[in-house]
C-alpha cells in the first residue's frame, strides 16, 4: 500500500482544501480542436453556494476531431514496447502520489467525499497503474510460442485493438477513470475518455498527470460532456473498438443498443453496472458485528459505492435486537461537512440524486415501517444531503430497482426460508455483492456457493475491491466481466493474433 502520511499531514490537507482558491477548469483535452461550448460552473455537493470550478463539453466538432486523432495515433502506441507503456504507467502512478493533496481536495470538493473516502481513491488509482503495469509485462511481454509439429514455429501476439471509449461514473471519479483508461493504454489502444458530468474536474486533472507522465495527447483525450450527446456520439462511431464502461445497468444496455447498431466491426463491452445486494445474518452471527458492518456499509460513503448493503435479510429470533442496536448505531453518525475529519457521511452527489432518494423514502413510508432516519447537522443545509434510513420491508418485491444512496432495507426470515431467500437474491437479476454473517460453515457454504454475486464477503464489511487482492466486479444485470483488478481483465482490451511459421521452407 501507499503511505499518506500521518494525522498531521491529514489534518493540514484538510486545512488546505477550506483555503484552497476555487478556480480549476476543465475543458476536452483533444489536439487541435478548440470548444465553442459556454463553460458550467461546478459547485461543491456539501454547499451549493460554493463553486468550486468549472467545465466546457466538448461539442461535435470536437468529438469528430479526437475520433480522427485517437485511430491515427493508436497503431504507433500499440507499436512500442509493452514494457515502454508499462513504465509511462509506472511514472504516472509516482506523480498521482506527487499531487495527491489536489486530487484528494478536487474529490472531496467536487465530488463531496470525505477525506477518508477521497484518500482511498487515491490509493486504489496508484494501485491500479502500478498492476496493470505489472499485468501488461507478464501478458504482452513476449509472445507466447506454442507447441507445434516439426517444422513449424507458432507464436502468439497480443496487441490493442484500436480505439477504446472509457466512460466512467462520478462515484469513483479517479479510481474507476483511472482503473478502466490505464488497462486499456497499457495494452496499447489510443483512449478517449467520457467522464460523469459531475465530476470532470478529477478526471481532467487524471488526463493532464497521464500526459505529464509521458502517454502521448492523441492517445489519450478527454472529452467532458453528458451522456446523451458525447457519450452516445462516441459510441456510434464504426471506429470504436470497444468501449469500457462503468455505471447504471439502463445506460450499459443504451450503450450495447448503439454499439450494435452500427455498420462496423463488433466491437467490445466491458460493462461494470448495479447492484441490488444482500446481507443475511442468521441468529448464529453476533449482533455488533452484523450491526458494524451493516451501517458501514449500507450508510458510509452515503450509500454511494455499488457494492453497498441494500438489504439486511435478518433472522428472527436475533431481529429485534439486530434493529434496536442498528437505530442506536445510526444515533452516532455524524453527516456533514466532508472536509472535516469528524464527520462519517458527506452529501449526495446532486439535486437529482437527492431527489431519487426522497422519492423512494416516501413510497417506503408508506410501505414499509420507518426504523429510523439519521440526524444531520445545521451544516448541512445548503448542501445536497439525505439523511441514512433504515426501512422494515415484507418482501423484495418493494423494491424494483437499485437505490443508490444510504437506504437500508431489512427483513425477518426463519430458518425454513434459507432456500427461499437465496432464490428471491437470484431472481432480482443482480449479482454484484452478498454479505454473509454466520458461525455456521455448512450455511456459509450453502449461501455463498448458490448465491449468484461476483464478490461474497463473510462476517466482515461488504465493501471493498482491493486492486490484485480482491478482483472486483458481477454478474448478470451488474456486469460482464472480467474483474477489475483481476488477473484477467487486461484479456478483453487485447487482440490475439497467431503467427505461423513453416521453418522448413527457403531461409526457414
Ligand atoms: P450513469 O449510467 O448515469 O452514467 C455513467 C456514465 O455513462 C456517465 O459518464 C454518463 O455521462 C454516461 N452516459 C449516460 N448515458 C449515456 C449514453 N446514452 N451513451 C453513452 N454514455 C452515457 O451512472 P452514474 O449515475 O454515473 O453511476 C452510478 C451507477 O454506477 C450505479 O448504478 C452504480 O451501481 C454503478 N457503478 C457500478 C460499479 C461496478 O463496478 N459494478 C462501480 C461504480 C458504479
Amino acid at each position: 500500500g501507499v503511505n499518506f502520511g500521518n494525522d498531521n499531514e491529514i489534518k493540514a490537507l484538510a486545512d488546505a482544501i477550506a483555503a484552497s482558491v476555487q478556480s480549476w477548469k476543465a475543458t476536452p483535452l483533444v489536439p487541435g480542436a478548440t470548444s465553442s461550448a459556454t463553460p458550467t460552473p461546478v459547485t461543491d455537493p456539501a454547499d451549493r453556494r460554493r463553486t468550486v470550478g468549472s467545465w466546457q463539453a466538448a461539442d461535435s466538432a470536437t468529438v469528430e476531431k479526437a475520433l480522427g486523432n485517437a485511430a491515427a495515433a493508436q497503431p504507433d502506441w500499440d507499436r512500442m514496447p509493452a514494457a515502454g507503456r508499462a513504465k509511462i504507467l509506472e511514472h504516472t502512478a509516482d506523480l498521482l502520489e506527487t499531487h495527491r493533496g489536489e486530487l484528494i481536495a478536487l474529490c472531496v470538493r467536487e465530488a463531496g467525499k470525505t477525506i477518508p473516502d477521497a484518500i482511498a481513491e487515491v490509493r486504489e488509482a496508484v494501485d491500479f497503474c502500478r498492476y496493470y503495469a505489472n499485468q501488461a509485462r507478464k501478458l504482452l511481454g513476449h509472445p507466447e510460442v506454442l507447441p507445434g509439429p516439426t517444422g513449424e514455429s507458432n507464436q502468439l501476439f497480443l496487441h490493442g485493438r484500436g480505439v477504446f471509449v472509457c466512460i466512467s461514473p462520478w462515484n469513483f471519479p479517479l479510481a474507476i477513470f483511472m482503473g478502466q483508461v490505464v488497462a486499456a493504454l497499457v495494452t496499447g489502444n489510443a483512449v478517449i475518455a467520457k467522464p460523469a458530468e459531475q465530476t470532470n474536474l478529477v478526471a481532467f486533472r487524471a488526463t493532464q498527470i497521464l500526459h505529464e507522465a509521458g502517454v502521448p495527447a492523441a492517445v489519450m483525450q478527454l472529452l467532458p460532456g453528458d451522456g446523451a450527446t458525447v457519450g452516445a456520439a462516441l459510441c456510434k462511431d464504426p471506429r470504436v473498438a470497444g468501449v469500457a464502461f462503468t455505471g447504471s445497468t439502463e445506460t450499459a444496455r443504451a450503450i450495447n443498443r448503439a454499439l450494435a447498431a452500427r455498420d462496423a466491426a463488433i466491437a467490445v463491452l466491458i460493462a461494470e453496472t448495479g447492484g441490488q445486494n444482500a446481507l443475511i445474518a442468521d441468529s448464529s452471527s453476533l449482533p455488533e458485528q452484523v450491526v458494524k458492518d451493516a451501517v458501514n456499509s449500507a450508510f458510509y460513503s452515503a450509500g454511494q459505492r455499488c457494492s453497498c448493503a441494500r438489504i439486511l435479510f435478518v433472522q428472527e429470533d436475533i431481529a429485534d435486537k439486530v434493529i434496536a442496536m442498528l437505530a442506536g448505531a445510526m444515533d452516532e453518525l455524524k453527516i456533514g461537512e466532508p472536509r472535516l475529519l469528524s464527520t462519517d457521511i458527506g452529501p449526495v452527489i446532486d439535486e437529482d440524486a437527492k431527489k431519487i432518494l426522497d422519492e423512494h423514502s416516501a413510497r417506503m413510508e408508506k410501505e414499509a415501517r420507518l426504523i429510523k432516519v439519521a440526524k444531520m447537522g445545521e451544516e448541512a443545509a445548503h448542501g445536497t444531503f439525505f439523511a441514512p434510513r433504515a426501512f422494515e420491508i415484507n418482501s423484495l418485491c418493494q423494491l424494483k430497482r437499485e437505490v443508490f444512496g444510504p437506504v437500508l432495507h431489512v427483513l425477518r426470515w426463519k430458518a425454513a426460508d434459507l432456500e427461499k431467500i437465496i432464490d428471491q437474491i437470484n431472481a432480482t437479476g443482480y449479482g454484484l455483492t452478498l454479505g454473509v454473517h454466520s458461525r455456521i460453515d455448512s450455511t456459509i457454504e450453502k449461501i455463498s456457493r448458490n448465491v449468484k454475486v461476483g464478490n461474497c464477503y463473510v462476517n466482515r464489511n461488504q465493501i471493498g475491491a482491493v486492486v490484485g487482492v480482491q478482483p472486483f466486479g458481477g454478474e448478470g444485470l451488474s456486469g460482464t466481466g472480467p474483474k477489475a483488478g483481476g488477473p484477467h481483465y487486461l484479456t478483453r482490451f487485447v487482440t490475439e493474433r497467431t503467427v505461423t511459421i513453416n521453418t522448413t521452407a527457403a531461409g526457414g
